[in-house]
């Protein structure tokens, strides 16, 4: 099992703490685990990578705490162009790009685009009256390199053509 570098550790329990969360180890294992780069598990994918890294943890702990923490607001979910609920506790602000034939999903840092963060966004949108937007979150879609190039091992497109 690879050993976490204290040095490169986050602080999850002060997280967990300032989300007025009790600390415990399922929640700080899921909270470690999301909170990297291009890291978007489904609850099961989670599940296994945990039990992977040698962690004794049930599939209903890693639901139950997966919802505590998105209600926290320490991590987040959205649908991929699959159907798939997939997490996220990356904190840098960031959208997503999405392969439509295989699934992979790539953050896509806004650290340096500020017309195309979340805030920006929210503050430009034709919002329909009466509304207070707070946020956006876009999806881009496209192929994968593995999966535009054709190369075997690449799935073919799994999303359904919208009914016209
Ligand atoms: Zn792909
Ligand atoms: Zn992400």
């Amino acid at each position: 099992m690879p050993k976490v570098q204290a040095s490169v550790r986050r602080d999850h329990r002060g997280r967990l703490r300032g989300a007025g969360l009790r600390h415990t180890v399922p929640r700080e294992r899921i909270l470690a685990f999301l909170d990297r780069k291009n890291v978007h598990p489904t609850p099961e994918e989670l599940y296994r990578g945990l039990r992977k890294k040698g962690y004794d943890i049930g599939l209903s702990t890693v639901y139950l705490n997966l919802q505590v923490l998105k209600q926290a607001g320490l991590v987040w979910d959205f649908k991929d162009p699959l159907g798939m609920t997939r997490y996220d506790g990356y904190t840098r602000p960031h959208h997503h790009l999405v392969c439509l034939a295989c699934g992979r999903v790539e953050d896509i840092l806004t650290d340096k685009l500020p017309e195309l963060a979340s805030e920006a966004l929210a503050e430009r949108v034709p919002a329909p009256e009466g509304w207070r937007v707070v946020g956006a979150r876009v999806l881009f879609t496209g192929y994968c390199p593995r999966c535009s190039s054709g190369k075997k091992g690449a799935s073919k497109p799994r999303e359904k053509t919208p009914a016209r």
